[in-house]
């Protein structure tokens, strides 16, 4: 799987676009989705270089694995909407043509802040 240094995703990681931030640490950046589809609409995505979560799962260390993990429950908390601090939400990821996947950096959509709907259209 080649990454394409050019996607608007490895663009923010470098500092090249702006984000609305919401967490960052040494395995992953969360920040607003640019056109939310949800009340809250966040976008978790892994530091390092990968396409999407069959690249992740393949080639990814332990320890990106367990951080990305861990980023998105630590973002659920911050937002208010895990399922201690919250009501829940749904986490969400897009893998290639068929899955509808626009961004060719590995990220996790967050949903919530409201009732989500049906799983799939
Ligand atoms: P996907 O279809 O799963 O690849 O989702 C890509 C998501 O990235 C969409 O929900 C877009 O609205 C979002 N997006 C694209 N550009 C930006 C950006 N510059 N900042 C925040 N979100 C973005």
């Amino acid at each position: 799987m080649i990454y394409d240094d050019s996607n608007i995703f490895a663009k923010i990681l470098r500092g090249e676009i702006p984000c609305n931030k919401i967490y960052e640490d040494d395995f992953v950046l969360s920040f607003h989705d640019i056109n939310p589809q949800k009340k809250i609409h966040a976008l978790v995505i892994p530091k390092g270089k990968y396409v999407d979560l069959d690249d992740f799962s393949m080639n990814a260390s332990p320890e990106e694995m367990v951080g990305l993990l861990k980023g998105i429950n630590i973002v659920a908390k911050k937002l208010e909407i895990s399922s201690d601090t919250g009501k829940g939400y749904r986490a969400l990821t897009n893998i290639g043509e068929y899955g509808g996947q626009e961004v060719p950096h590995l990220h996790f959509h967050l949903f919530g802040g409201e009732g989500v709907g049906k799983m799939v259209e």
